[in-house]
């Protein structure tokens, strides 16, 4: 068995009817592992695609959605689950910033606590993926409540790993680039947007979400068993430019 098998393993993917969550359920189920397939509605697409899986509804309208789910066994969480509202700082409302806090920082912590709380009472291992964003690093630009949210995703993932490395949980985060999913696909349709993103990528190319699964597989995998608190960017080179 390679150090990148997940076979035996048994994972959770939040947002895995689509885009960038659909294709890390795909990479963890090619790579062994028993997958559910978690969302807010029907992840009958992605349980297709991977043939012997599982789904299970969490809408995190409720950040502590998913206190219960790890009652059985689950040896890896990916925290996958996000969303966007852009407007100028100066009009940004209320509800533009709880509403992403609350999916995109507020559950995936609350989840990771659950997670955590569960493989520590069993005296399990485990790893936590966490989905980052460029925007963990850069200000970005009429996107205030996903960068501050972003950014703090990167912030718990260290915290969270310094407090359970020792434990034996792996928690670590991916930075994706730009990604062709439902999530991009106007800046892809905006011509001048579009130029000017991909002159800026080294590799010349959008990601594509395969190329977030298969990242996940690493760091969901024995290969990463030292890796704790990285941030890990899958973005073709932007962020070195
Ligand atoms: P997407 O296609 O819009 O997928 C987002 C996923 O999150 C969907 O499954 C969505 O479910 C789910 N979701 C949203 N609100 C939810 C809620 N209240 N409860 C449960 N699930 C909810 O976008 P994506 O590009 O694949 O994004 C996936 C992750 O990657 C996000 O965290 C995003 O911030 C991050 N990311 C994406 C890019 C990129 O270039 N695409 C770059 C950096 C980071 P519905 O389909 O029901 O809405």
């Amino acid at each position: 068995m390679t150090p990148f098998s997940l076979t035996g393993k048994t994972a959770l993917v939040t947002g895995a009817n689509t885009g960038i969550g659909q294709a890390i359920a795909v990479s963890l189920s090619n790579a062994g592992a028993h997958v559910i397939a978690a969302g807010r509605r029907s992840c009958a697409e992605t349980v297709e695609a991977m043939g012997a899986a599982e789904e299970t509804v969490l809408d995190f309208a409720d950040p502590m959605a998913a206190r219960d789910v790890f009652e059985r066994p689950i040896d890896i969480l990916v925290n996958n689950a996000g969303i966007i509202r852009r407007n100028d700082a100066v009009d940004f409302t209320e509800s533009d910033w709880d509403d992403v806090m609350d999916v995109n920082l507020k559950a995936l912590f609350f989840t990771c606590q659950a997670f955590g709380r569960a493989a520590i009472g069993r005296g399990a291992t485990g790893k936590i993926v966490n989905i980052a964003s460029l925007l963990s690093f850069q200000g970005g630009i009429r996107v205030p409540s996903y960068t501050a949210s972003k950014h703090g995703v990167a912030g718990l993932t260290k915290l969270l790993a310094n407090e359970w490395a020792g434990k034996g949980i792996n928690v670590n985060a991916i930075a994706p680039g730009y990604i062709e999913t439902n999530n991009t696909e106007a800046l892809r349709n905006d011509p001048d947007r579009n130029s000017a993103i991909l002159e800026r990528i080294p590799a010349g190319r959008w990601g594509q979400p395969s190329d977030i699964g298969e990242t996940a597989v690493f760091l969901s995998s024995q290969a990463a068993n030292y890796i704790h608190g990285a941030v890990l960017n899958v973005d073709g080179g932007w962020l070195a430019r």
